[in-house]
């Protein structure tokens, strides 16, 4: 482990997992209540309690700027936490909202900023039930630290795909990511490039009406390091391959525009509105046209499959009839996006 903190480290990818493997993990060591805990590297924990599971989650958001094209950093800290409960199975219950904020920022900004935590909060709806506010002389405007509570029958993990399953995804990738990197340099298109950002809950709910809990196999929200790194995390904890097929995963033309501009590959960028799901295939049709009559999935897709071969690996079927490997990005290359 190399002796100072990179920006790299917390940008979701191989570098932030080994920092998580190799100091976080090896440092703390009671780390279950009796479900899926810290080892885990889940998007949150499950903790029995009778029949039921209790799933807990906490998300720091640091986005810059706070206020960008599709959101702001109000919206994001509520739908970050939402889907975190929302694709280990568990209706969210309650949240707890920490707020750093620095000497200085304008009142009218912290305003616009709950009010955004608000009308989200409300979309789910979810209450906001307990906070923390501090204030710091450095000038770092406002960081918003939330946490989450929810109850799941059922709960999914990022580890349960079975080979021959179906893999799904809620709607078109790689938008957040693109709309700040654009957003940062200034790049405009002639439709406007807009965050994804949303909570999910009704999206995985209207999924496990339609199909039941138990047939989900896995789900995960893929944030930083989009879409390559959800899919390479479900393969290796899986110990299974996934084959994605290039020409099924929704891109929107101008987020394809903007990442051949940037040099930035859609699938390795931040989504913050979407779902990665696994579900066996016979209940596949079925799942993808639940998405598909909410809100938030109208754009849902069938992208692939898991297979025995190449186990732990994703491969991705090009448009030119080739095949390669979707490596995980070291770290999300659009930094400081949640
Ligand atoms: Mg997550």
């Amino acid at each position: 482990m190399e002796d100072r903190i990179r920006l790299e480290h917390g940008a979701g990818g191989e570098v932030m997992e080994e920092l998580l493997r190799e100091v976080v993990l090896k440092t703390l060591t009671l780390k279950s209540a009796g479900g899926i805990g810290l080892d885990a590297l889940d998007d949150g924990a499950t903790i029995p309690l009778g029949d039921r599971h209790v799933v807990f989650t906490i998300d720091g958001h640091t986005v810059r700027p706070m206020f960008f094209p599709g959101g702001d950093l109000g919206r994001l800290a509520v739908s970050g936490t939402v889907n975190d409960l929302a694709v280990m199975g568990a209706e969210p219950l309650a949240l707890a909202n920490s707020m750093i904020i620095g000497e200085g920022l304008e009142t009218d900004i912290l305003v616009r900023i709950l009010k955004s935590m608000d009308s989200t909060a409300r979309e789910v709806p979810v209450p906001i039930v307990t906070g923390d506010t501090k204030v710091v002389e450095e000038k770092i405007g406002m960081f918003v630290v939330t946490a989450g509570v929810g109850l799941a029958e059922h709960p999914v993990s990022d580890a349960g795909s079975k080979v021959g399953d179906a893999v799904l995804i809620s709607g078109t990738v790689g938008d957040h990511g693109m709309a700040l990197m654009s957003h940062r340099e200034g790049i405009s298109f002639e439709t406007e490039l807009k965050s994804d950002v949303a909570p999910i809950w009704s999206v995985v709910k209207a999924v496990a009406d339609e199909i039941g809990w138990e047939n989900i196999h896995a789900m995960k929200d893929p944030t930083r390091g989009g879409l390559s790194n959800a899919l390479n995390e479900m393969a290796s904890k899986a110990n299974v391959g996934i084959l994605v097929r290039e020409e099924d995963i929704p891109v929107r033309p101008e987020v394809k525009a903007a990442s051949e501009m940037l040099g930035i590959s859609p699938y390795d960028v931040a989504n913050e509105g979407k779902v990665v799901m696994v579900v066996p295939k016979e209940h596949a049709e079925d799942a993808l046209e639940a998405m598909r009559r909410t809100e938030r999935g109208k754009e849902a897709a069938m992208i692939g499959e898991v297979i025995e071969e190449y186990r732990g690996k994703v491969l991705v079927s090009t448009l030119i009839g080739g095949r390669r490997f979707l490596e995980p990005p070291a770290g999300d290359p659009v930094p400081r996006v949640c």
